[in-house]
């Protein structure tokens, strides 16, 4: 059985994908499995990431799910632990991270951890315990509006202790700057003084690069996906192509969006002036119960023999919300995720095996209508949104290159651009 270098538990799916990401870089394989794996690890790879979707469900429920993840990456003999979460530190007054990372210290038997979101790359700054989103503080940068964690404090060793039984502490800047050495003295000093969690200050990449060997041995890494760049090198690994090779692809091409953020609207935009074959989807035709996936299909079928096709829900605000006003936010939402999977899925029927999908829940829908368990991780196309290599239950033996892009991630010409870097 191929032996597992590091175990990575993720709160969510998108940021499953982004640690992946970052580890890959950094020169380990990694495998993105959805949900617990029912079977065992057969891939050769140094690191797997389990998504789940625990970020905001009650803790005991995260609990219990982080709980079978770390079981099944212990079966694979995964020798350190990395429990994810988002780079603001998403959680409600009741957690999920200081109830889920006190549980798997005590699975772990573990009697010290770290927790730091910071993510330089993606201007998420730790200093002196307080989390800045870009050139803000946290409760600044409009994350104290979001619908379903709030942050309104951004002291991190405040948030986190409230979450907490265990003394949380800090490891400050001052410290982090002088190095390794410096960070393990402080570690000895926190546990001297009953501290079980520290946050840690992180404002560069550089930080994240000095704090990487004084983890080394610790069972359980909490985090971002950020100190993620600094782990790989404790196992002896350095960045290489080899670590994000894939299979070769081949097959048709296609892109599939169901995002409305802002950079889809330009990429839709980009990819139709750059005179792309693209199809929009009207959802009050769903609504009105047309076959709009049949009709697609029928659309798509002689034109992606010869290009790439893009099909597309994706509309402006406005648009937008008048569809929610008529059809219901939750309701809108759910009936264009299922019309976009199934169309996806339908390509990848007609031979599609080069696919683009964009939207972080478009992304959830269309993972699940081609049941795909696990995705090796594969070379980055933009920040954030690496190539993977997949098995579908389509049609025995079938395997598709598919990149999951979250609303805001890459350039205008994205969806041109994904098809030249598989190449
Ligand atoms: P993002 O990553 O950009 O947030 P998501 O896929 O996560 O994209 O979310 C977009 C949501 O909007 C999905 O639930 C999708 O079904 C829905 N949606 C897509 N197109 C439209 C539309 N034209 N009108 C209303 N809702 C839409």
């Amino acid at each position: 059985m191929p032996k597992l270098l590091l175990g990575c538990i993720a709160d969510d799916f998108t940021g499953a994908t982004d640690l992946a990401n970052n580890l890959v870089r950094a020169g380990m394989r990694v495998v993105q499995a959805i949900g617990v794996p029912a079977t065992p690890l057969d891939a050769e790879v140094d690191a797997v990431v389990v998504a789940l979707k625990s970020r905001t469900i009650a803790p005991a429920e995260a609990i219990e799910q982080s709980l079978a993840a770390l079981r099944w990456l212990q079966a694979q003999g995964a020798q350190q632990i990395y429990f994810k979460y988002c780079s603001t530190f998403d959680s409600t007054p009741q957690g999920n991270i200081g109830p889920v990372t006190e549980a798997l210290m005590e699975a772990l038997q573990c009697d010290f951890t770290i927790a730091t979101p910071a993510f330089p790359d993606n201007k998420r700054t730790v200093f002196k315990g307080y989390l800045f989103a870009g050139d803000v503080l946290l409760n600044e940068s409009g994350m104290q509006n979001h619908p379903l964690t709030p942050m309104t404090d951004p002291n991190l060793v405040r948030v986190l202790q409230a979450q907490c039984k265990r003394k949380v502490g800090l490891i400050d800047h001052a410290v982090v700057a002088r190095g390794a050495a410096a960070i393990t003295e402080r570690i000895e000093q926190l546990k001297g003084e009953g501290v079980a969690i520290a946050i840690v200050d992180a404002v560069s990449n550089d930080d994240l690069l000095r704090l990487g060997p004084a983890i080394a041995k610790m069972p359980l890494v909490t985090a971002g996906s950020g100190v993620a760049i600094g782990l790989p090198a404790n196992f002896g690994l350095a960045p290489s192509s080899q670590a994000s090779a894939l299979p070769a692809a081949g097959g048709l091409r296609a892109v599939v969006s169901g995002s409305c953020s802002l950079a889809t609207n330009r990429q839709v935009l980009d990819f139709i002036q750059r005179g792309g074959a693209a199809l929009a989807i009207d959802p009050l035709r769903i609504a009105a119960g047309v076959d709009v996936v049949a009709e697609t299909l029928a659309w798509a079928t002689p034109l992606v023999d010869k290009q790439p096709v893009l099909v597309y829900s994706t509309a402006e605000a406005g648009a937008v919300k008048s569809v929610q006003g008529r059809l219901g936010i939750e309701e809108a939402g759910a009936m264009i995720e299922r019309t976009v999977a199934a169309i996806a899925r339908g390509l990848v029927e007609r031979g599609v095996r080069r696919l683009v999908v964009a939207g972080g829940e478009t992304s959830g829908a269309c993972v699940q209508a081609l049941g795909i368990a696990q995705m090796q991780i594969g070379p980055q196309i933009d920040p954030g949104v690496p190539w993977c290599h997949a098995g579908t239950d389509v049609a025995a033996g079938t395997s598709v290159h598919i990149a999951l892009k979250s609303g805001n991630f890459g350039g205008d010409d994205f969806f041109t651009k994904a098809f030249t870097v598989l190449a």
